[in-house]
């Protein structure tokens, strides 16, 4: 479940929106009186055909089958003249039909004894955003590929600007492509080259086209979720990672290698991946240190996803993503 400190404000939000909805009913059926008088005089009759359906019934005197259905055509007709009102002063049928913010429940927040999917969208987003506080200055605008040397690198075979190019292309694709769904990105390269710029770039890209984007790093991950499990905060920050729509896990590799933290980063990255649901990750290792460092079952997962390689030495590149 997700903290019910955000199902609350949801709750909240839902009731808002539905009491501005039913004030836009209001006004609509305020209008319609106002322009076709008989249209209320036509509710009346309405609603007299269903007050004498039912004296009929309880009394169950006289004929009362062919009254019964006497009534229910007088019952349609009214209703299609009603209806004739509206289409042909160019309404829409449904124009004075109630109107609810969500479909599926109706704007109860309650749908199949569990909260609608409308509620836990809206918890997951404010759960979303308050994980995100940090560091959502960054933009793809900002990226400054003149800041990697375009002198060609003889062990990437071209230039880092070159590559780095390339990677921008390739954060930017996966913006445009994205449905949530896929496999998602790992970033590979030393600190400061833009790992985190890039990344973040996406996160609010994404945030903007409304989509739940939880962003964190993996030592800290590790911190939340192992003083949640045992009991020490209250939280669900699992149930939140889980079910977004995108999970970046920065600095990966950079949390103390304990047992415990290397399934829950297998549980993390495997869980989403089955789902078919992306990730970013990104780490400092290199290669051949991702690999000593994780067993395959995890870094065979990690490599699953589209690698890309950060590179680059100038100091001034760390200097403009560390700002
Ligand atoms: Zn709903």
């Amino acid at each position: 479940m997700i903290n019910s400190e955000y199902l609350s404000k949801a709750q909240d939000m839902l009731e808002k929106k539905h009491s501005e909805l039913k004030r836009v009913e209001k006004e609509r059926r305020a209008e319609i009186l106002r322009k076709f008088p008989e249209y209320e005089v036509l509710e009346e009759k309405l609603a007299k055909t269903v007050g004498d359906l039912v004296s009929m019934i309880i009394s169950k005197s006289g004929n009362t089958a062919v009254t019964i259905n006497k009534i229910k055509q007088e019952n349609l007709d009214i209703q299609k003249q009603m209806n004739d009102i509206l289409v042909n002063n160019g309404y829409d049928s449904d124009y004075l039909k109630p109107i609810y913010f969500c479909p599926i429940c109706k704007d109860a927040g309650i749908a199949d004894g569990d909260w609608c999917s409308c509620i836990k969208n809206a918890a997951l987003k404010l759960a979303t955003q308050d994980l995100n506080q940090s560091g959502m200055l960054y933009t793809f605008g900002d990226f400054d590929l003149s800041l990697y040397s375009d002198k060609i690198d003889p062990e990437i075979g071209c230039s880092p600007r070159e590559a780095m190019k390339n990677n921008l292309d390739d954060c930017l694709k996966f913006v445009k492509d994205f449905n949530g769904t896929g496999r998602g990105l790992f970033m590979i390269g030393a600190t400061g080259l833009g790992k985190t710029h890039l990344s973040l770039s996406i996160a609010n890209e994404l945030l903007r086209k409304g989509y739940s984007v939880v962003y964190n790093s993996v030592p800290e991950l590790v911190r939340i979720l192992n003083s949640e499990q045992f009991g020490k905060t209250e939280g669900d920050t699992l149930q939140v990672i889980d079910n977004c729509d995108l999970l970046i896990l920065d600095d990966l590799g950079a949390e103390h290698s304990t047992e415990y933290s290397t399934s829950l980063v297998y549980m993390l990255i495997n869980s989403r991946l089955s789902k078919n649901k992306p990730i970013i990750a990104s780490t400092n290792l290199d290669m051949n240190g991702i690999k000593a460092r994780y067993q395959d079952r995890i870094w065979s997962r990690l490599f699953s996803m589209r690698v890309l390689l950060f590179c680059g030495t100038d100091n001034r590149i760390k200097t403009a993503n560390n700002r």
